[in-house]
């Protein structure tokens, strides 16, 4: 070891002691801080210089007292991410880490520091005794310096080397004719593509910016902003000749072409060799760094006693999803069907594929370098989640019922043009339709046709349930949208795609319907439902399969439902309504017969008579929060599924899930939703009756239903 020299430390820092390297579980506290004043101003002392960068990570604002700073080889889960790291063997310096003490906290009776307040690390790049590593079974993993000019593409070869070598369930599908055209990396060309050509895709985000680019009428392109170039070298570097790029592969004035090409796009991904990601910038002139001439950021490096200290970057998912790309509609789709992802940030490479993850600032030392399907690769770094960021949406054991989350995830992006909200998510509903348990879509309701057998650990083996058509699309129909949207007229007001904003499914804002329990699927919805296309022919929904999924513009806009329906009337209350009553108000208390006296709290709610001396209340979800609703009107709710108590018991539907209908014209449109129990009625006995509130049932509040056929546009 160097002579040690304080020269470039503060006092307190010079009191640091490295030399004993933690031993598995061990948490050593290396100074005592206080507050962060404490700390030397930056350029001043090389270990202040670290802690103030930790102390730089968001969020800011928190209470910065009582600081300490620690080493370990050991760490506790952060919240909600799933980290775990416990691998003492394969990190053998241990990381540096600032703490409070209530990130201090308990695992299996030994303390562990949560990672999740100041998630910033430093270690020592210096390679040990590598005797004492010598007969362990696992190589190590030392995290390195990023060059910021430069991205290391031997590195990124070697990834996706393994990945070809060890990974069946990567290697791109086959799909000979596609895609139609590519650009020809070497000539700056777009050209006709090679049958079973090898290609790369590029994710970005196109802009608002005008962009002047272009293809010529031989191919040739024009003006080509910096990330384009920078995707094309990339590409070269990386041992591919052709790139397909959406903007410029498909031609953008031919329609018919453009359509069939987006139907296409599930395809193309997946058959493509890697994909690469801009996720960074906010536009196509921000360059991919370390390609080009655009740099990345710079990191933290200091020498303490002759060895090297690095500041760990930040972790590339925390960039990733920050970014720009990923607010983004279209790029949903691409990340979800490409089966090797290659994300470029500001800070470093990310590479996925649906095995393995590694960054480009962490290498290990010795074989294997990235262990792949063992789980123990380079996975296991500071702050390296345990799952792959983009699930894997094709492989076999999928279930259907992922659709939901799919569609729920999708719809917190952002469209330039809402009319492409159906568009920018159709490679999705394409390959879906293809799995083990096919899920059809009509407009973007899911359609599933079969899930499998469901999940039962006690008993026997449950049968699998049989979902006609209908039901399923009514399960499907049980979507609901969260506050804040507009209404694209373009597309049918029964379909989610017309409402920008985050969908969810039935009442409680689950990601998918519980549909898990259920095995007989008939008592959920027992009406019909007709389709209506636009030279105004109906037929029954049932035959919908039987023409395929992907009716592309000519999907129907019409639907006629028979079902139950009942009639409410919207009203805002502008304080809380005093001396109602609820049968209780969540689904523990089910059992329960008591009424118990309360008030229904200030806000919109659907109210009717279902008893001359009682009204009802309970809360709906309007899902046009910009247009004031004509309250006191009356409006149709139809129903689109049956709850029970029971279903509830079994994990499926508590409640009845039904819209919320407008008149239009001769017709009615969605505007709403409503999930209706006997738990969530809040109900007012007149105050003339004088009744008996314990002798009021349940049927009593309930509304009283009828049933009828209603065309929904
Ligand atoms: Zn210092
Ligand atoms: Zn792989």
């Amino acid at each position: 070891m160097a002579s040690p020299s304080v020269s470039n430390l503060c006092l307190d820092c010079g009191a640091v002691d490295f030399s004993t390297t933690p031993s598995r579980d061990e948490l050593q506290v290396l100074r005592e801080i206080g507050p962060s004043s404490a700390l030397s101003p930056t350029g001043t002392c090389e270990l202040c210089d670290i802690m103030n960068w930790m102390l730089d990570a968001p969020p800011n604002g928190i209470a910065r007292d009582n600081l300490s700073l620690i080493r370990s080889t050991s760490f506790e889960a952060g919240k909600g991410e799933g980290y775990d790291y416990r691998q003492p063997d394969r990190w053998p310096h241990g990381f540096i880490k600032i703490a409070r003490p209530s990130d201090i906290v308990e695992h299996w009776g030994r303390p562990y520091h949560d990672i999740s307040d100041i998630p910033r690390f430093a270690t020592f790049t210096d390679s040990p005794n590598p005797d004492r590593f010598k007969k362990k079974r696992w190589a190590y993993c030392m995290p390195g310096t990023v060059n910021p000019g430069r991205l290391d593409c031997t590195a990124i070869h070697s990834w996706l080397q393994y990945c070809s070598r060890s990974h069946d369930h990567c290697k791109p599908s086959s799909h000979p004719e596609l895609p139609i055209r590519v650009i020809d990396c070497m000539m700056d060309k777009v050209v006709q593509a090679p049958k079973n050509s090898h290609y790369t895709t590029l994710s970005y985000v196109w802009g608002t910016s005008p962009d002047d680019s272009e293809v010529s009428d031989g191919g040739s392109l024009i003006n080509l902003p910096v990330t384009i170039r920078d995707a094309l070298s990339l590409t070269i570097a990386l041992g591919y000749r052709y790139i397909w790029i959406d903007r410029y592969c498909i031609d953008q004035k031919n329609p018919a072409e453009k359509l069939a090409q987006i139907q296409q796009m599930g395809d193309i991904y997946q058959a493509s060799s890697l994909t690469i990601f801009a996720a960074c910038g906010t536009g196509p002139r921000h360059g991919l760094p370390g390609v080009g001439e655009t740099p990345r950021q710079i990191q933290i490096k200091r020498e303490i006693y002759g060895r090297e200290m690095v500041g760990l970057l930040d972790h590339p998912r925390k960039l990733i999803r920050g970014s720009v790309w990923m607010q983004r509609g279209w790029t949903y789709q691409e990340a979800m069907l490409s089966r090797r992802r290659l994300f470029l940030t500001d800070q470093q490479a990310y590479f996925e594929c649906r095995h393995d993850f590694v960054r480009d600032e962490i290498y290990g030392l010795g074989e294997p370098l990235y262990s792949g399907d063992s789980g123990l690769g380079l996975r296991m770094a500071p702050g390296a989640p345990n799952q792959s960021m983009f699930k894997d949406m094709t492989f076999e054991w999928s279930t259907s019922t992922q659709i939901f989350r799919y569609i729920s995830d999708y719809s917190r992006r952002q469209l330039t043009f809402e009319s492409d909200r159906l568009f920018a998510l159709l490679g999705v509903l394409n390959v879906v339709s293809e799995l083990k348990y096919p899920v059809f879509h009509l407009q973007g309701i899911p359609i599933i046709t079969s899930t499998p057998a469901p999940r039962n650990c006690w008993g026997p083996q449950v049968p699998r349930p049989v979902w006609s058509i209908t039901t399923a699309f009514m399960v499907g129909m049980t979507w609901n949208v969260e506050a804040g949207m507009r209404r694209n007229q373009e597309f049918p007001s029964w379909s989610w795609i017309s409402w920008a904003g985050a969908v969810s499914w039935g009442g409680n804002g689950h990601s998918e319907p519980r549909i898990d329990g259920i095995t007989d699927t008939s008592a959920l919805f027992s009406g019909s439902v007709w389709i209506e296309d636009s030279s105004g022919r109906i037929r029954g929904l049932e035959t919908y399969r039987d023409e395929g999924n992907t009716l592309g513009l000519s999907l129907p806009r019409i639907i006629h439902v028979e079902s139950e329906t009942y009639e409410v009337n919207l009203i805002h209350l502008s304080n809380s309504l005093e001396g109602c009553y609820t049968f209780g108000d969540n689904h523990y208390r089910y059992h329960e017969s008591g009424q118990r006296l309360c008030a229904i709290p200030a806000g919109d709610w659907a109210t009717w008579e279902a008893d001359s001396t009682i009204r009802s209340y309970i809360s709906f979800n309007s899902f046009d929060v910009g247009t004031t609703l004509a309250m006191a009107k009356s409006y149709k709710v139809l129903v689109v599924l049956c709850g029970s108590q029971e279903r509830q018991m079994m994990g499926g539907f508590g409640a009845t899930e039904g819209k919320v209908l407008r008149m239009s014209g001769e017709n009615y449109e969605v505007i709403g939703h409503i999930s209706l129990s006997v738990h969530s009625v809040y109900f007012k006995p007149s105050e003339t009756s004088g009744i008996d509130v314990s002798r009021v049932t349940r049927d009593m509040v309930l509304p009283k239903m009828k049933r009828e056929r209603v065309c929904i546009v």
